[in-house]
């Protein structure tokens, strides 16, 4: 919808119009609510990403939207591979399928899904300030609203408003990428990669695309001084050029949730709230869940006659994705952790088991809480198994 003049509030500006923004502003206009939908950047725009649309999101997508998405502008892979150092761990070829997505083409959908269902569009038009009350756009329009939701990403000026800083720089994540032309990787020819080493609590990806090949590094800043000297390896490694003039960084909450994620009125959604996933790094599918849960908090709040309640019921829908993201950071170091990081990959090359939990994990079919017990269930065996090799034959 196009700008409304006149000066009455919003009932909701969204603040960011990514998949957590556009999830929310969508919901929220749904529901017949009024819906400012302001960002900065005008669409299509590019966001650094992998990309990689999973079952997980593509669920998502489905109950926050109301449609299956459409995969005719993605890759739809069945296949990867999973490497460590030179070593090829597995090549799975009957995985649940996934979606490689750009987002320039994937966040304007969700943004013209928002737009349908009724959001003004305030896209393309810069923040001047943010206080209680709304925005002020850099061409002097003034916004206000009885509730504001945050989706605007790591740098989130919401979360500064309300916190100080947008993030703890301790805990947060860093990804760097290049997209490689066909002349230097033909998408076609190469798989769906991830390797294990390329990064210290983190992964390399390899990511094919219609048109290009999506490649990065990504994992726990602070443990990684010298993300760029880890891609420029790894790019070698895959004998690809490491011209660090082409590479590109951008923060991402590798699983640092923010416990509190907004205040009375005001809710953050998605980056913003550091809803990332902290061992794939997946944050499409709960930027887009999280967005819906805000609209809804949103909404009940103001059919309430009580803006000022939508935190305290947005921060109770949010109780199961927050669990999910404690227990996954309690398995994150079996993972990750570098003197486990050998053990771990050993199982994984030999484990069909494990194999599957991890892609299941990436299709949504299972989540945190039951690969934990899964693990628990395995823990005594492979404890006996490591006791037994390191007492050496009877
Ligand atoms: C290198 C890298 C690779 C990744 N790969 C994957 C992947 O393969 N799959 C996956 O699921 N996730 C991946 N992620 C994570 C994913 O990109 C994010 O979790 C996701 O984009 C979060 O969505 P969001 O809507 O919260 O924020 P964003 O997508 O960041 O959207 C925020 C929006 O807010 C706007 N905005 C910001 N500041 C302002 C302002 N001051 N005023 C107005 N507008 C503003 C921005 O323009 C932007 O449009 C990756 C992240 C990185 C860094």
């Amino acid at each position: 919808m196009t700008e409304d003049t006149s000066s009455e509030p919003f009932d909701i500006l969204v603040i960011g119009a990514g998949p957590a923004g556009s999830a929310a502003a969508f919901c929220a206009a749904r529901a017949g609510l009024r819906v400012a939908l302001v960002d900065k950047a005008r669409f299509p725009r590019d966001k650094l990403c992998g990309g990689l649309f999973t079952g997980r999101s593509r669920a998502y997508y489905r109950e926050v939207f109301g449609q299956e998405f459409e995969t005719d502008r993605a890759v739809n892979l069945s296949e990867i591979e999973f490497w460590y150092q030179d070593r090829r761990l597995a090549r799975l070829s009957d995985i649940p399928p996934v979606n490689l997505t750009m987002r320039r083409d994937l966040d304007a959908t969700l943004l013209d899904h928002a737009l349908a269902a009724g959001a003004v569009d305030f896209t393309g038009r810069a923040i001047a300030t943010l206080d209680d009350a709304g925005v002020s756009l850099r061409d002097g329009t003034r916004l206000e609203a009885s509730v504001l939701i945050g989706a605007d990403g790591v740098n989130s000026i919401t979360a500064r408003h309300l916190f100080g800083a947008p993030f703890d720089k301790e805990t947060i994540g860093f990804g760097l990428e290049i997209e490689a032309t066909p002349e230097e990787q033909p998408p076609k020819d190469h798989p769906l990669r991830i390797d294990f080493a390329a990064a210290t609590w983190g992964y390399g990806w390899s990511f094919p695309k219609q048109h290009s090949t999506t490649v990065g590094v990504g994992g726990l800043h602070a443990p990684n001084p010298d993300m760029k000297a880890h891609f420029s390896a790894y790019l070698q490694s895959l004998d690809l050029p490491d011209d660090t003039r082409r590479f590109k960084g951008h923060y991402l909450p590798f699983g640092d949730f923010r416990k509190a994620p907004g205040r009375a009125h005001i809710l953050l959604a998605g980056d913003a709230a550091g809803l990332v996933d902290p061992i794939t790094g997946e944050g499409i599918a709960l930027a887009m869940k999280s967005g819906q849960l805000a609209a809804e908090a949103a909404t009940a709040a103001l059919r309430d006659g009580r803006p000022e309640t939508a935190y305290t019921r947005y921060h109770t829908a949010l109780r199961d994705m927050h669990r999910s993201l404690r227990i996954a950071r309690m398995l994150r170091p079996i993972i990750f952790a570098p003197r486990w990081q050998g053990a771990f990959t050993r199982t994984f090359e030999r484990s069909g088991t494990v194999r599957m939990q991890y892609m299941r994990l990436l299709a949504g079919e299972v989540e945190y809480p039951e690969l934990a017990r899964a693990v628990l269930r395995r823990l005594p065996r492979y404890l006996m198994n490591r006791i037994r090799r390191s007492r050496g034959p009877i």
